[in-house]
């Protein structure tokens, strides 16, 4: 057996890859522990002065650039900066550790940075205080020389890698090519933050919530990705390479069994119909529920068309793209959901203040609401493409009536202004509320009256109604589809939608989590949005079982009194109709 460690985090998107690692983000203060050879020291030694010397001149070029630009007030700034490469202190410290401690320079050089800047960051004197960003400042500078690498933008990346960053924002993820994104490694993060669903939905196998990752992984190391299990394992064995290559092997011909199901339709053995349909982030992903055999698109996350841009997108070009959407998925549906901006994702073009508790603030349809200049852009636009095709729109984080009247009101403003200009749009298009937050899910029976269907965002609505924030690892223990509260509330939507006779459906993903398909189909939900790679095993389930049996299942799931226990009855209740 080898040198390997294996780390554990949480599964975000399945898949296996065996590939090399590229470490992306802020790994500059992240040196990896490398112990070194007695005869490297003074390589390291001459790597470091190197680095100091590299440094040295690129704050030389900058502060003539600032002076030529901005006078010395401007240039002066740096002269900060080369005093700390000069500072025999941290200098002395870091070759005297070297010699000890055996380690690689990065690292050392990291440790005895922090020391130097918690001397610093004690001191009275504020001026000095203020020191510490210059240091740090210039930390990340040499630790980038020492590294020698220029960062690359994920977009760029032209071979294969495995990307293992501290944390991945949605936006650096929809910059991500599949062709050269091969599986993601992260240290922080939680199985529904928008990371791990745009990862599920690229294919691309990811883990979140590894803690470690970037204190491991260097450059370069070989990994084994395993997206279902949460594991990375970091240089494997060759018994391990070849029990992953054997696993990678037995889950393609797993698939491309449940593929033969794709022209068949979701319905259990008794004859009840459910709608089969998939989330979607990018329009690109349309082949792909087509190829799956999704009915339709049960969500569109329109935000990352926002994203990774200067600028808002104008009506024409969301038209556009919504157009080309509905014209492929035609005849069936595409539910387009408003714009959701905020608590993990955040646009470029415009600057908002980062929040205290982003997930409690101004995101999603409070934001659409306090800016009708920039709703009403994707409002007529929804509106114009559903002359195209089977198009529906629904708004995301809707807490109370008042909310979903002014969201219709703009839509109607949007309505007449087309009317008046003859520009045609689909009259009846259908509109919609997500159920993500317990205040709406509560109160079902008064938003009803409102909308044509509900579609139910447990993502959130697990997220507010257990407080425990879905982007967190640390927490992750704590976020359960099964607790008894969450099931209670699906109860009370789907209830609620039934007796003012509209449908309800579930876009989060716990409609994928196989074991509680067949208690949210025995709850009497209609439809089910899942991710494209979930759609044949959800399939397959509700086409396994009777929909009597299945309200039997759900009825004696939601007498059970722990998340646990309604986890350990669902799964064994699946095994077993799987095995029959
Ligand atoms: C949800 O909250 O369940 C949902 C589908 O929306 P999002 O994941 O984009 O917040
Ligand atoms: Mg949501």
């Amino acid at each position: 057996m080898g040198n390997f460690i294996q780390l554990k985090g949480i599964p975000a998107a399945p898949g296996i890859v065996i590939g090399t690692a590229y470490i992306f983000g802020k790994q500059e203060l992240h040196a990896v522990k490398r112990p070194i050879k007695e005869s490297d020291i003074p390589f390291e030694i001459a790597r470091f002065e190197e680095a100091l010397i590299e440094t040295r001149k690129q704050i030389i070029l900058i502060q003539k650039k600032i002076a030529r630009d901005m006078g010395s007030v401007g240039s002066e700034i740096f002269d900060a900066h080369l005093l700390v490469l000069e500072d025999r202190m941290l200098i002395d410290e870091v070759i005297s550790r070297l010699k000890k401690e055996k380690l690689c320079v990065e690292y050392v050089f990291t440790e005895a940075l922090e020391k130097y800047v918690k001397v610093f960051s004690k001191i009275e004197d504020e001026y000095l205080r203020e020191r510490v960003s210059d240091i740090n400042d210039i930390a990340r500078r040499i630790i980038h020389n020492l590294l020698g690498k220029k960062q690359k933008s994920l977009s760029d990346l032209d071979e294969p890698v495995i990307v293992v960053a501290h944390d991945l924002s949605p936006s650096d993820t929809a910059a991500m090519q599949k062709k050269h994104v091969v599986a993601i490694a992260t240290d922080i993060g939680g199985r529904t933050s928008h990371t791990a669903i745009l990862a599920k939905s690229l294919e691309i196998p990811a883990v979140v919530g590894l803690e470690q990752a970037t204190l491991t992984i260097r450059n370069d190391d070989k990994l084994i990705v395993d997206g279902a299990e949460g594991i990375v394992i970091v240089n494997p064995n060759k018994d391990q390479i070849a029990k992953y290559t054997m696993e990678k092997e037995k889950i393609f011909q797993r698939s491309t069994t449940v593929q033969e199901l794709r022209d068949f339709p979701a319905v259990t053995l008794d004859g009840k119909k459910i709608v089969l349909a998939a989330n979607i982030e990018l329009p690109e992903e349309v082949d792909s529920v087509i190829a799956h055999g999704g009915e339709g698109v049960g969500l569109y996350r329109t935000e990352f068309f926002y994203m990774n841009r200067k600028d808002l997108p104008s009506e024409e070009e969301h038209y556009k793209r919504y157009r080309a959407v509905a014209e492929k998925v035609s005849p069936h549906p595409v539910i387009v959901r408003t714009l959701d901006l905020g608590g993990d994702k955040f646009l470029s073009a415009l600057n908002i203040p980062r929040e205290m508790t982003p997930f409690l603030g101004w995101r999603a349809i409070r934001f659409c609401l306090a800016q009708p200049q920039i709703f009403k852009v994707q409002l007529r636009a929804i509106l114009r493409a559903s002359a195209h095709g089977n198009l529906n729109l629904m708004y995301p984080m809707i807490s109370g009536i008042e909310e979903l009247k002014q969201a219709n009101k703009l839509l109607d403003e949007c309505k007449l202004e087309l009317k008046k200009q003859k520009i045609p749009f689909d009259k009846d298009i259908a509109v919609g509320a997500m159920i993500e937050v317990p205040s709406a899910a509560l109160t079902c029976d008064i938003l009803a009256k409102e909308v044509s269907f509900f579609s139910i965002g447990t993502n959130d609505l697990i997220q507010y109604s257990l407080a425990v924030d879905r982007s967190n690892e640390k927490v992750a223990y704590l976020y359960e589809p099964t607790h008894p509260a969450v099931l209670r509330l699906i109860k009370t939507i789907i209830d609620a939608g039934h007796k003012a006779n509209i449908w309800v459906g579930m876009c989060g993903e716990m409609a994928a989590e196989p074991a509680l398909v067949i208690l949210l189909l025995g709850m009497g939900l209609d439809e089910f949005s899942v991710s494209t790679v979930a759609i044949s095993e959800v399939k397959k389930i509700i086409r396994s079982i009777n929909y009597k049996q299945a309200k039997e299942i759900a009825a004696k799931a939601m007498s059970l009194s722990s998340a646990k226990e309604v986890e350990e009855f669902s799964k064994l209740r699946l095994k077993e109709l799987l095995k029959t």
